[in-house]
Order: C-alpha cells, then structure tokens, then sequence
C-alpha cells in the first residue's frame, strides 16, 4: 500500500482527520499546511508584531510553540515571538509544567515570560482550595488565568495572545454553552479572535486542528510535554460533553467539524450578544479594562477576603504587667 498523500511512500499512520494511510512526512507537511492555512486566511497575525504564545507545558501549547516558531521562519511571518506562562501556583502540578516550558524555552530558542498568581493576586490557587473547596475552584483560576495573561502580555507590549485551543476544545466549548442556553458565550466561542474589544486579541490557529493530530504530530516529533492532569480538575460537565462527543464521533468521524460549522452557522442574536461585550471600561479597584464597575478577577478576590475574615476569630487580650497593676491589651487574630 502506498501513502494515500504522495502516493510513493509506505503509510506509516492512518491520519485521524480523513482516516486515510499517510507516510510520516506527508502527515507533517499538511499538518503544518493547514495550520498556515489557518492564519493567512483569517489574517490572524500582521508583519512586525509581538506575540506572545501561552504556554503550559502541556501537548497543545508545546505543539504551538514548535509550529509557530517554524512557520514564522518558514513563511517569513516577521513576528517577534515570546513565550508567556501563568503560575497558578499548584504544587506539584504547575512547577513540573514550568520546567517543560523552561526546555521549550532553550530548545526553540523563545524568551519566556511567567507571571503569578501570587503575584499578581496575593493567592496562589493552592491557598484558594483551601479556603472555598474544590467547588468553584475552576472558575477562580479560569478568570484569574485570562487576566494573568492579558497583564503579562500587555507588560511585554505584546500586540497579541496566541492561545492552543484544538477543534476538540472549540466542539466541547460549543456544545456546552448551547446545551446550557448561554448565547453570549456560544457567539464568542467559535471566534477565531476574542478580545478584539479589548486590550489584548486572542487568537487560536488551531481552531480546526484535530486533538488527536495534535498528540500524533508531538509523539513523532519527539516533542517533550508534560501529561499530567491538574490535581483540582473536576470540571464533570466538560467531562460529559467530551464522552458524547467521543460516542458521536464512532458513528460519524466528522463530528468535531461539523459541531465548529454549526456553531459558526448557527449564531442566534449576534447583534445583541456583541453589543453586551463591547461596553468596556476600566475596573474601579484595579484599573484594568472590564465590562462591569469592577472586574470578575477584583470581586472574586473581594469575595476570598471575606472568606478570609470569616475564617479568622479577632479577640482582646488582657494581660497584667508583671508585679505591677498596669494592663496591656492586645488585639488577637486566630485563623481557624
Ligand atoms: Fe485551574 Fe481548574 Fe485548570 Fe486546575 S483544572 S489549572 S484549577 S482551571
Ligand atoms: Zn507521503
Ligand atoms: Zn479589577
């Protein structure tokens, strides 16, 4: 049998996108082909501009960086690339990551920026577990994490975010807000640029790039990336998303496409989704850019510190000088 692409070569996989055998280098090639594709077609980046990758570690954002920096040299895209990491601050989980993106910094040769959460918030999200549970934990460091990186890229006056989200994000993230009725977010989540409005555009080449071409493409390429689950993962209602979406996908292998395509087709009220999001202005507390009065990170923080002095018990302690009768009092916190 020959490579279904060249028609030369022995197939060495069977590729996931079209079922079809493929040698090895065909696969790289419209692997990367599409890619490009990708970002010519939607203009995602322009000659001279500085951006900066969010990376994790993990395969997709590890499979980004190689491809950007080869495609930026390949095609002469003249774009000033760094590497942008968020510090969630989750021991044993984020520390191993980092030290991956740290080998992507030295193997691809792209200056790496990290910001914290402790930094930046004072939490780190281990602190956070701690006080709230393991509950809403996600949706702290999901907000937390989009303005780690919006404040990391715009202090490395970064034009724009480039961000790992595969097809198979895009198709769980669809189907999610339309099985919850949340047309806002359903409108936004197959934009191929979010954040336009704002400070910081986010852009995501590779929007109609199979997952299962993603770990193929790193496996032979002999990409390192760290595997490992965060520890505070429950996120169950992606979780079923994702195993429908699986089933859905043995009957008709198309399914990840096709949910992307309607998602694109099928945007309910767009006008009035788009008109919510582009009230901005700037947070009262903190001063970055927001819809509300005050941003989601600056009241989720608000709502930690209470939590925080609810947790501590303040009481006045008396104590009398040693043989004398003068009193001192003294203000005791105890954390509990
Ligand atoms: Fe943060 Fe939740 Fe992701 Fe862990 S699983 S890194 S807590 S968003
Ligand atoms: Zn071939
Ligand atoms: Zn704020």
């Amino acid at each position: 049998m020959k490579c279904f692409t060249c028609n030369e070569k022995r197939p060495q996989i069977k590729r996931p996108k079209t079922g079809k055998p493929i040698c090895l280098d065909c696969f790289y090639d419209c692997f990367e082909k599409e890619i490009h594709h990708t970002i010519i077609t939607n203009e995602l980046f322009k000659k001279g501009e500085r951006v900066c990758i969010a990376a994790s570690g993990g395969k997709d954002s590890t499979v980004l960086a190689y491809i950007m920096n080869e495609l930026n040299k390949k095609y002469d895209y003249g774009l000033d690339l760094f590497l942008l990491s968020v510090d969630e601050g989750i021991v044993g989980y984020r520390d191993d990551s980092l030290e991956t993106v740290k080998k992507n910094r030295d193997d691809y040769g792209i200056p790496l920026e990290i910001v914290s959460y402790k930094d930046l918030y004072g939490w780190t999200m281990d602190e956070i577990v701690k006080m709230i549970g393991l509950t809403n934990n996600c949706t702290f460091c999901g907000v937390f994490r989009r303005q780690a990186l919006e404040r990391g890229a715009t202090f490395l006056k970064a034009d724009k975010v480039v961000t790992g989200h595969n097809a198979d994000d895009i198709a769980e993230t669809v189907l999610m807000n339309l099985l919850r009725g949340d047309y806002h977010r359903l409108t936004k989540s197959v934009d191929i640029i979010t954040g336009k409005e704002g400070n910081m555009p986010r852009v995501k080449p590779f929007k109609y790039t199979y997952e299962k071409e993603i770990v193929m493409y790193a496996y032979h390429k002999k990409l390192v990336y760290f595997s490992t689950e965060c520890i505070y993962s429950p996120n169950a209602y992606r979780g079923y998303v994702r195993e429908l979406i699986k089933d859905l996908e043995a009957q008709r292998p198309s399914t990840v496409i096709d949910i992307i395509h309607s998602g694109e087709k099928l945007v309910i009220d767009k006008n009035q989704a788009r008109a919510k999001q582009q009230i901005k202005r700037n947070c009262s507390i903190c001063g970055f850019m927001s819809s509300n009065n005050v941003c989601k990170a600056c009241a989720l923080l608000e709502k930690l510190s209470k939590m925080k002095a609810k947790k501590t018990i303040e009481y006045e302690e008396i104590k009398t000088i040693n043989n004398t009768n003068e009193k001192i009092s003294n203000v005791v916190k105890i954390e509990i």
